[in-house]
């Protein structure tokens, strides 16, 4: 990782207008992400994480969604400001993205030789027998076995690892600056999940490629990341590094995840921990913590105003009316 930073996330809001209200998926987030940097975005399911990262290259679906004000800086420039030609030689090409299941990405009806040629041709200008190459290459350090041959099977005769393998070989093919993984395990079992993400750090940190890693888990993010953003609600209520973070979480949301990760020196009979109540709605949220039902710490502010970020330098930074003397 190098001081560069290529990301700038700033005050990005992306609002959804339903027939209830507007739903404010993600509400004011800023975050920047540095050259070879692998970045976790945490937070439960609805927290925001992955439509901030769609909205990062500009891929939410208008109507109902809106980005209704920030800017993403790559390199300098807006992709919000940018035109459908700009974009797509973004993406895919200098900002990829792989998905929770393989199969919502890749064709069921072309061969992995079809889709990855394709796209090396696409973006690097590579005739179609150097671009074959480079595709067996990409699953040659992936892992995949005999890609000489598999690279003309289909996707259903992979398993589920093993496509997730092919995506991860798909979304580096073409050096991109930035790679945007969405919950790239989830779907996976616990022992094929931890060589997935061997696979997806070893290979980012040879390729020199920054990640954006999006996730429920705590568990994962903790041997992957440099830094992490913890998201509730549609903000980041608490950002950091990742060993400060774990070592002294501020936030009580980011002390109630880490408090409900199982650790193997618990005792058997030790209960595990969960953070009561559920996240909230978040059409038409009033202007307050949204975390106070769920807070053991809430004070009477919590339920009148957002809470003002405090920040610690370095990047650490808290929302939270406990770290703030103007209340
Ligand atoms: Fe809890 Fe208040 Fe902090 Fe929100 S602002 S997390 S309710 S203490």
């Amino acid at each position: 990782m190098t001081d560069e930073v290529i990301l700038q996330v700033k005050d990005l809001r992306t609002y959804f207008h339903v027939d209830e209200g507007i739903v404010k998926a993600v509400d004011g987030v800023s975050f920047n992400l540095r050259k070879g940097e692998t970045l976790g975005i945490v937070g439960e399911s609805g927290s925001g994480k992955s439509v901030t990262n769609l909205s990062i290259i500009n891929m939410i679906p208008n109507p109902p969604g809106r980005i209704a004000g920030g800017e993403v800086l790559f390199m300098g420039k807006d992709l919000l400001k940018m035109n459908i030609k700009q974009l797509r030689e973004i993406r895919g090409n200098k900002i990829s993205m792989i998905f929770q299941d393989p199969m919502t990405s890749l064709n069921p009806f072309l061969k992995i030789s079809t889709q990855m040629v394709e796209t090396i041709v696409l973006h690097q200008g590579l005739d179609k027998k150097a671009a074959k190459e480079k595709a067996i290459e990409m699953l040659k350090l992936a892992g995949i076995p005999a890609p000489e041959k598999r690279i003309d099977q289909y996707p259903h005769q992979f398993s589920g690892g093993m496509r997730q393998r092919v995506m991860i070989a798909m979304g580096l093919s073409c050096n991109p600056e930035i790679l945007i993984a969405d919950e790239p395990t989830s779907a996976l079992d616990v022992t094929i999940q931890a060589q997935i993400l061997d696979l997806m750090k070893d290979l980012t940190a040879r390729l020199g490629t920054a990640v954006i890693l999006i996730t429920h888990s705590l568990g994962v993010v903790a041997g992957m990341c440099d830094n992490l953003c913890v998201m509730y609600a549609g903000r980041v209520v608490e950002r950091g590094n990742t060993g400060d973070l774990f070592a002294e979480p501020k936030h009580p949301y980011t002390q109630g995840l880490i408090k409900s990760v199982p650790r193997l020196d618990q005792a058997n009979n030790d209960r595990l921990n969960s953070i009561r109540g559920q996240p909230p709605n978040v059409i038409d949220l009033p202007d307050c913590c949204p975390f106070y039902p769920r807070c053991d710490k809430a004070m009477d502010v919590c339920k009148r105003k957002y809470p003002t970020t405090t920040e610690y330098g370095n990047g650490r930074a808290v929302a939270c009316w406990l770290y703030t003397e103007a209340k």
